[in-house]
């Protein structure tokens, strides 16, 4: 049985979904700069929340939106507009850094073996949706208009800020005096810009409410329904979302449909550089392109950030960086060491082994204990190499380490590597050995040990 800590009602509560197909919903990038380690920590929390699932044999449909309009530098309406930042921080246009960062985005993922979401949607192509959920909110008596914008009324919506456990009367004595005066409470929220504060706003489109652009948070209440139905099981984010973003989703959400939105909402901690939590608008972030100019396998960083329970704050330091290089080499290094066993499996002692690691990941992902878990099968005397090479395989559809792709020998190559492989096989089988050695050199600093064998040419991956 899965357990997750619900943020709404701050529980661990057993995980039981809506209906066949668990509905999961995660906010994406604000796509105006590179995604820094810090955001990166969120979406590998995500990818084991939903490897645990399927775990589980849930079946999953995910969603993630890309911001790519509308976003302000602080969430709560204030500030620069974040794409006009980044255009005219490059001097391109503000669909171009959308593309370029969607792109950069798209790649760090991949490379931290994330599982793609099901649906990656971006708000601009989803700004019809958006202005029928305005509609809904302004026939259902939540919204007013001031200064030429749309704004939601939050005094009107019984349970504001439930979540977040908020006290809007204390907010309203402690708010600051720079608050939009168009505002009646300090937490109302734009749902659509006219008056935009911009004079050089490129992204804007017609509406019942006139010529501009969305507020930030009606994306992700239009996108997650139309894609999940308007109830859905499981939504996800950084915990910094909870008082503003999440609770503004819930509130325009269940103003709109008078039905409850969501049932669990799963929340990562921060990931921190000495002690100050790393923000993109911050100039002082570190991306992943960083680590690996640094020699780091993007991997080394999953296996840092999936060795701390996702509700703790992590510490990062290239220290505890290198430590994890270290345990991930020495656990590659085992894999090559029992993947050619011809021992027989014992199917009883797997099935108990693979019961008690989901019962450790079940506690609300505690991938502390799972990884520890894990190198205790490895360092087991009570199994055979086989059997800890098919737990560890089997585990590691949660841990996500491509474990199995681990190259020990000429196995599972890159199609390119392999022509190279017998391309040199036949050049010394001519005794042409000018080219062998050419060939053995281009190998060695492609990051592959070469051996001579009886059989031909062998590989091993440098690790
Ligand atoms: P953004 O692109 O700014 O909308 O952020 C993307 C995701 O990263 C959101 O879920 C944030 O809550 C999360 N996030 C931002 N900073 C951090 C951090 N330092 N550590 C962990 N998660 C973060
Ligand atoms: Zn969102």
């Amino acid at each position: 049985m899965l357990k997750l800590f619900n943020t709404l009602g701050r529980e661990v509560q057993e995980f039981r979904p809506i209906g066949k197909i668990v509905g999961i919903y995660t906010c994406g990038p604000t796509v105006y700069n590179f995604a820094h380690i810090g955001n990166l920590r969120s979406y590998l929390f995500e990818d084991v929340l939903k490897r645990t699932l399927l775990y589980n044999n849930f079946k999953v449909k995910h969603v993630m939106n890309i911001t790519d309009v509308g976003h302000l530098t602080s969430d709560a309406d204030e500030g620069e507009d974040k794409m006009l930042k980044g255009a005219k921080r490059e001097g391109k246009t503000v669909w171009e850094i959308a593309e370029f960062y969607t792109k950069s985005f798209m790649s760090d993922i991949e490379k931290l073996n994330i599982i793609k979401a099901d649906v990656v949607c971006k708000a601009t192509d989803h700004i019809k949706e958006m202005i029928e959920l305005v509609k809904k909110l302004e026939k259902n008596g939540y919204t007013y208009n001031a200064g030429g914008n749309v704004y939601f009324d939050v005094s009107k919506f019984k349970d504001y800020g439930k979540m977040a456990r908020l006290n809007l009367e204390e907010l309203k004595s402690g708010a600051r005096v720079d608050v939009d005066i168009n505002k009646r409470n300090p937490q109302d929220f734009v749902l659509w810009f006219t008056k935009s504060k911009f004079a050089d706003q490129e992204m804007k489109w017609d509406s019942p409410f006139g010529t501009g652009y969305p507020g930030w948070h009606i994306e992700c209440s239009a996108m997650s329904m139309k894609y999940l139905g308007e109830q859905f099981d499981i939504h996800c984010g950084g915990i910094d979302h909870v008082p503003v973003h999440h609770t503004n989703e819930i509130a325009q959400s269940e103003a709109a449909t008078g039905k409850k939105w969501v049932n669990y909402w799963v929340h990562n901690e921060f990931l921190n550089i000495v002690g100050a939590k790393m923000a993109k608008s911050g100039e002082n972030f570190i991306t992943l392109q960083v680590l690996i100019d640094k020699g780091y396998d993007p991997l080394d960083y999953r296996y840092l950030c999936i060795g701390a329970h996702y509700r703790t704050q992590l510490q990062f330091t290239y220290e505890s960086l290198d430590n994890a290089k270290n345990s991930l080499k020495k656990m590659r290094e085992k894999i090559i060491e029992i993947k050619e066993s011809k021992e027989k499996a014992d199917p009883k002692k797997i099935e108990e082994y693979k019961e008690q690691f989901k019962g450790l990941i079940n506690e609300d992902l505690d991938t502390t204990k799972a990884l520890a878990f894990l190198w205790a099968v490895l360092r087991s005397d009570e199994l055979n190499n086989k059997e800890k090479y098919e737990l560890a395989l089997d585990f590691d559809k949660v841990l996500g380490l491509n474990l199995d792709k681990v190259v020990g020998n000429i196995e599972k190559l890159p199609a390119e590597i392999e022509k190279l492989v017998a391309e040199r096989d036949s050049a010394r089988k001519a005794k042409d050995w000018k080219k062998s050695d050419e060939l053995r050199n281009y190998l060695v600093t492609s990051g592959y040990a070469v051996l001579d064998t009886p059989e031909g040419t062998k590989l091993r991956k440098n690790i």
